[in-house]
């Protein structure tokens, strides 16, 4: 079953209402009820810090475990992949890796499926580069590590002069759905989402109005009222732009030698339009509740990683088929978020999940 509704919930439920808003409860992989061998959730909120009691779905206790119990699956921790080898075929014929102590081994294999997501990945097969492969593993398009996306993103936090109590709650009750669809009247390509969200206090203090009066009355007063406080996340489409992307940085090593990722991402005009439309939005439907401010908080350095491998129909223009299979060698795959092509509006996780059990 649904979890019950938060005050969180229903103060922006109300305020979608009243301005012509679809809200939705959210579909969260958070048990309501004992199951699986896991609680209930007793909603102390702070998901996002992670769930010391197992209410929320990991696959850190939930896959690996029953993983780990059918005996055909281990796990070695805190090893680091140094190349994928290959044979004189061009098929990947096993792992190079360092354990926890540094010492390296050589892991035979028929497949090698990569999960690192969307910096590691491109960075093992641009690492793995070899004199059949002079560009890197599956790289024959040029499109390993292009195309890297995230999510638009940006925040909306509104006082009130009744308290909310937003943190009673799971982290993202539900969402303003209204804004998915493309619809370019709105002065931006593609669709947004309104997740309901209680930040912690030290996010909230470190992303309310940084630069700008970040430090002072005006925070502490805000902070003062963080009981008071509703407010939204905003996960929007990203656009696909080939020169966001990982790169190999020509001199800097990490410790085990390799080159390390060189991350380069820039707003799309796109984003800067779509975030500004989420704002105004968000402050309209929190003033028809009664907030007496309302602050924008800039978009997040982080977010959701997805691209850098992308899936293709044509071996020309990507890295992996339907299946996650690379294009150049057929017993390599790429099971993880750098398969996406494109963004959507929506958190990545569960399709990735998806895609991996469909593989
Ligand atoms: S509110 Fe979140 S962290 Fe707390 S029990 Fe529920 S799922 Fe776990």
């Amino acid at each position: 079953p649904f979890h019950k509704p938060s005050s969180h919930y229903k103060v922006v439920a109300e305020g979608a209402k009243r301005v012509g808003a679809q809200c939705e409860k959210a579909h969260l992989a958070i048990n309501t009820e004992a199951r699986d061998g896991r609680p209930a959730c007793q909603v102390a909120g702070f998901c996002m810090q992670g769930c010391r009691i197992g209410a929320k779905w990991s696959t850190m206790y939930t896959e690996i475990p029953k993983a780990e119990a059918t005996g055909n699956v281990e796990v070695r921790p805190e090893s680091m992949v140094l190349r994928i080898e290959h044979d004189a075929n061009g098929k990947v014929s096993g792992v190079l890796y360092a354990d926890g102590n540094g010492n390296q081994h050589l892991q035979k294999a028929r497949v090698v499926a990569v999960a690192g997501n969307s910096i590691e990945s491109p960075r093992m097969l641009l690492n793995s580069a070899s004199n059949m492969f002079p560009n890197g593993l599956a790289n024959s398009s040029g499109q390993v590590g292009q195309n890297y996306m995230t999510h638009t993103t940006g925040g909306s936090y509104a006082e009130f002069e009744k308290p909310v109590h937003m943190y009673k709650s799971t982290v993202v009750p539900g969402i303003v759905t209204e804004y998915q669809n493309n619809d370019p009247t709105r002065g931006h390509l593609a669709g947004y989402e309104l997740e309901i969200l209680h930040l912690g206090l030290p996010f909230m203090s470190a992303f309310m109005n940084p630069g700008k009066s970040g430090w002072g009355r005006e925070l502490a007063a805000s902070l003062e009222n963080y009981d008071h406080m509703a407010g939204f996340w905003i996960c929007g489409e990203d656009m696909a732009v080939e020169s966001n992307n990982i790169t190999l940085h020509p001199t800097e090593k990490d410790q085990y030698g390799l080159p390390v990722p060189v991350v380069y991402k820039t707003d799309h005009i796109n984003d800067t339009r779509m975030r500004n439309h989420a704002y105004a939005r968000s402050k309209e439907l929190f003033e028809s509740v009664g907030a007496y401010k309302v602050t924008d908080l800039p978009p997040y350095p982080a977010s959701h990683n997805m691209g850098t491998n992308r899936m293709s129909e044509h071996a020309r223009d990507g890295v992996v088929n339907r299946w996650g299979q690379s294009h150049d060698i057929d017993n390599l795959f790429v099971s993880d978020g750098s398969q996406f092509t494109s963004s959507g509006t929506e958190n990545p996780t569960l399709t990735i999940v998806a895609l991996a059990i469909r593989q």
